[in-house]
């Protein structure tokens, strides 16, 4: 042996690259090895082109309902060329993945395209060959994939990483599920015109948000046409073998046909326990585990891998983070917990470590929904009735006054949760224009330990929507 790796990152993510930059910046040693593109799920399938789509149906939705208002009436911009978007996004997500891969260069980090496990005798194997070196650290930061429940008829459905494979926009969609996902591409799908249905197996989406979150966010799918279908767990989908066309039927044997997409977008899960490897054109097919038995990691039920504040692993040298470990599945979080990893083992900060307290997370739907902390009914649970004060404010945003139809305009929706004497914020949501990029102020006033009078004390900015959290009596 005649390198030595103080760090091998088993997958090329935002939360490997920027645990391994961190840990080079200290003139260390680092691999990374990456099965597929740079970036991982946030750049390739996830977030990124996510965004790129969610701007596309935002104009949609400016270009049929504000400009008209807005006093350009003849404006009319066709229908949107999917195939033209797709091809302007891919290319923008390769930039991406040639920056990612710059990045390391630069840093002086190695790279080797691959699939990283533990071999028999503990030790790092790429493809199946032992790396010829002694490695100090492992960090396991392979992500995850999209859970496909086993149904009949499953070949038929497509999943988020399938969304960004479509050439065209399917007419007639049905989105499968109730967490962020469904509810982000079942808004852009709808926004770029496709005639959309949420199929939720119980009353409604985004059932760990606040009340009032969900409450808005539906009306609103009712406002703008996004049919839901609540209560309504899928039971089999048949495509009908003239028309090509996708039928759902649900397990109370309900049927609802002339689907030509239906996208399931029902949880996702760790990639511990076996990737799918395609070798040679997918001539044939192996799956790999990651060998963590032979590290003596034993994962969760749920396939996580566990980890201790400091993203230690039971096995001496290992670590994970991100979409492995059952902490929030979200791409700051993972970079986070990446550089902090690195500035612990390699920067001389020994305590250093993720807070996940009040995490602030943005759902990108139409409208935008952002939330920090606990929901009303949490807190309620946690605290005396008597300690809780919460704040609230229904309103329209002064961007939509000039809309003829007031059933048309859009509503902003604010929460504030005060507890204690001092009305500490221990929570804060909002739906509506502008909340996706309303939130990251607030998310620093509460990680500091806001009070009400905090935010009283703040002047307000006028006019914007975001000055009512400071001005709520
Ligand atoms: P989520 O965990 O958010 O939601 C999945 C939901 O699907 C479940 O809550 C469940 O809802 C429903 N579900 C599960 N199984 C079935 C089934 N068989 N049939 C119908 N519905 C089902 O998963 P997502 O895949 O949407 O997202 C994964 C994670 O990725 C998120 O939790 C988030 O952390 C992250 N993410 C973040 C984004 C952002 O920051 N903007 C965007 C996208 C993802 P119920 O129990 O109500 O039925």
């Amino acid at each position: 042996m005649n390198r030595l790796y103080d760090l091998v990152v088993m997958g090329g993510g935002s939360g490997g690259i920027a645990s391994a930059r961190r840990a080079a910046s200290y003139g260390k040693k680092v691999l990374v090895v990456e099965k597929s593109r740079l970036g991982g799920t946030c750049v390739n399938v996830g977030c990124v082109p996510k965004k790129i789509m969610y701007a596309a149906a935002d104009l949609a939705h400016s270009v049929e309902h504000d400009l008209p208002a807005y006093g350009f009436p003849n404006f009319n911009a066709g229908d949107v060329q999917w195939g033209l978007l797709k091809q302007r996004r891919d290319a923008y997500v390769e930039r991406l993945n040639g920056i990612y891969a710059r990045n390391l260069k630069n840093s002086g980090v190695d790279f080797m395209h691959g699939i990283s496990t533990f071999g028999t005798d503990g030790k790092i194997e790429i493809d199946d060959k032992a790396l010829e070196a002694d490695v100090e650290n492992v960090l396991i930061a392979v992500g995850g994939k999209p859970v496909m429940p086993e149904i009949p008829g499953i070949e038929h459905c497509i999943n988020s990483d399938g969304f960004f494979e479509l050439n065209e926009r399917p007419k007639r969609v049905a989105v499968v599920g109730a967490g962020y996902i469904a509810v982000e591409l079942a808004g852009v799908l709808h926004g770029l015109g496709s005639d959309t249905t949420i199929f939720c197996r119980k009353h409604g989406v985004l059932r760990s948000f606040d009340d009032m979150i969900q409450s808005v966010l539906h009306d609103a799918f009712q406002r703008d046409g996004i049919a839901l279908q609540p209560n309504s767990s899928i039971a089999r989908v048949d495509k009908d073998p003239t028309a090509g066309s996708l039928s759902i039927t649900t397990t109370t044997g309900q049927v609802h046909d002339g689907f030509d997409c239906v996208l399931l977008a029902t949880g996702r899960t760790p990639l511990t326990e076996g990737i799918k490897a395609i070798f040679n054109c997918q001539v044939f097919m192996k799956y790999l585990g990651l060998g963590l038995e032979h590290r003596g990691i034993e994962i969760t039920r749920n396939g996580f891998i566990p980890v201790d504040e400091y993203q230690a692993t039971t096995s001496k040298g290992v670590f994970a983070l991100g979409d492995v470990v059952e902490t929030a599945a979200l791409t700051p979080v993972a970079i986070a917990a990446g550089r902090r990893l690195a500035d612990r083992l390699f920067g001389g900060l020994v305590d250093a470590k993720v807070d996940y307290t009040n995490i602030p997370t943005v759902v990108f739907s139409h409208p935008p929904i952002g939330t920090i902390g606990l929901t009303e009914e949490q807190a309620r649970k946690q605290y005396l009735a008597e300690e809780i004060k919460v704040y609230t404010s229904i309103f329209v945003n002064m961007h939509y006054s000039l809309y003829e139809n007031p059933n048309d305009k859009p509503k902003t929706a604010m929460k504030l949760i005060c507890v204690g004497p001092s009305q500490r914020i221990v929570g804060l949501h909002v739906i509506g224009r502008g909340a996706d990029e309303m939130l990251q102020g607030f998310g620093v006033a509460i990680k500091m330990g806001a009070c009400k009078r905090d935010f009283d004390a703040c002047i307000a900015i006028h006019p914007t929507a975001a000055e009512e959290f400071v001005t709520m009596a």
